[in-house]
């Protein structure tokens, strides 16, 4: 069987779905595995690299892909409909593509998967369940997201972090406030602690409230019955009442216009992000302030946020970057392979000489993340109801 590694399309993608070390336990189940030509050089795996962990190196895109039977991905492929390249049209009825594939943000691309014959999995529907830890792109991107954010806010912040006691006078420390304490949002703390912050933070989750303390944050809180209710079975967010949304603006108003960084990167599984800074709010804070808005490709947490953009309203700085685990993205690249792998090996059978992939239809891992098989569209939240 052959898997492809196709070099990722999409603006702002640097990142790519194998590293020459996960390439090498392909290889070594007994895998064929093409990587295209500079799949992996924008995130700093070379094409010798590949081809020392036992792959070959293929400079056509439709060669690539017509021969696969399994594509691995970081984003999902370019459609004919988008107007240029069209990955997916080359690929084989009946391979297997695994990618994130954001189905909410791009519906129609549904119907060109099953069009194609492909088995399309959605790594970001892996359930957030123990044994599918080390197979979660989500965490592993998020993380590396909320490190960078962080970063990013360093970057542009014109002072330093840490307290610094000189002989030419004290700097005091940076006070970063992080709303949403979800995965990126805890590694932002942890980050900016590591750099000598003084750092609060927000969510409406109330185990948040331990994870941030231990992280050495200050929690801070609306106080309301409707808490008890705010997480759903899958432990995300969940959309909370207007009456909450404005006891929670006007504790963020207060806390926000003391801060020097704030950190935002809370989100609603298939929503909007929730809005949590306002105009009058980013003209509270400080000239010289920074936020940087993880949600901005979600709606935004900042109302002034742009995606794409930095910019800057009454000199306060607001950073608004796409894809920014691609900003990290080596690591990113080396921790989503390895999800991949995660995601596959239980299902390599391997023979005498021969190597096959059987998903197992009915595992609970599987049967969350595949979009579309055989010609039809067989996930729950996609499917057309049964006449
Ligand atoms: P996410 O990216 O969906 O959201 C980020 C954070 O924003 C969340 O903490 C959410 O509560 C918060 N948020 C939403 N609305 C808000 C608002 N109005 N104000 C303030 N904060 C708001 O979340 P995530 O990082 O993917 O994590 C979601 C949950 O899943 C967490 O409980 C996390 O610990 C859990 N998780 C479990 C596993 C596992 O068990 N395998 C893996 C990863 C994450």
């Amino acid at each position: 069987m052959k898997i492809a590694i196709p070099r990722e399309r999409r603006a702002c993608e640097k990142r790519v779905a194998a590293t020459p070390e996960t390439v090498k336990k392909y290889v070594g189940m007994g895998f064929e595995v093409l990587v295209e030509k500079d799949a992996g050089t924008a995130s700093r795996y070379m094409d010798d690299q590949y081809v020392a962990a036992g792959a070959s190196i293929i400079g056509s895109m439709q060669e690539l892909y017509s021969q696969a039977d399994i594509v691995l991905k970081v984003q999902r492929p370019l459609l004919a409909s988008e107007g240029g390249e069209d990955e997916l049209g080359c690929m084989k009825s009946g391979a297997l593509l695994l990618a994130v594939l954001s189905p909410y943000s791009a519906p129609e691309a549904l119907d060109a998967y099953a069009k194609q014959g492909v088995i399309a999995i959605a790594l970001e529907f892996v359930p957030r369940i123990t044994r599918a830890q080390s197979m979660d792109v989500l965490s592993s991107q998020s993380n590396l997201a909320g490190y960078r954010a962080v970063l990013d806010a360093a970057y542009e912040y014109g002072r330093g972090f840490p307290m610094m006691m000189t002989a030419a006078g004290t700097i005091a420390p940076a006070r970063v406030m992080v709303l949403g304490a979800g995965v990126a949002g805890l590694q932002a703390i942890a980050t900016a602690k590591r750099l000598g912050a003084i750092v609060s933070a927000t969510d409406v989750r109330p185990v948040a409230k331990e994870q941030v303390e231990s992280l050495g944050g200050k929690f801070v809180m609306v106080e309301s019955d409707e808490l008890k209710d705010a997480e759903t079975a899958g432990g995300y967010a969940k959309e909370m009442s207007d009456d909450f949304k404005r006891k929670q603006a006007a504790l963020v108003a207060e806390t926000l216009a003391k801060q020097d960084i704030a950190i935002c990167t809370a989100l609603i599984p298939g929503r909007k992000a929730p809005t949590l800074i306002t105009d009058e709010m980013v003209h509270s804070m400080k000239p010289g302030s920074i936020i940087v808005d993880l949600a901005v490709e979600q709606g935004g947490n900042c109302t002034l946020s742009k995606p794409g953009e930095v910019v800057e309203v009454n000199g306060v700085k607001i950073v608004g970057h796409f894809n920014v685990p691609s900003r990290v993205a080596t690591d990113a690249s080396a921790l989503f392979a390895k999800n991949l792998l995660n995601y596959l090996t239980p299902h390599v059978k391997a023979g005498e000489g021969s190597v096959e992939l059987a998903l197992d239809w009915a595992d609970e891992i599987v049967a969350a993340s595949v979009l579309t098989r055989a010609g039809d569209i067989v996930h729950p939240n996609f499917a057309a109801p049964a006449a």
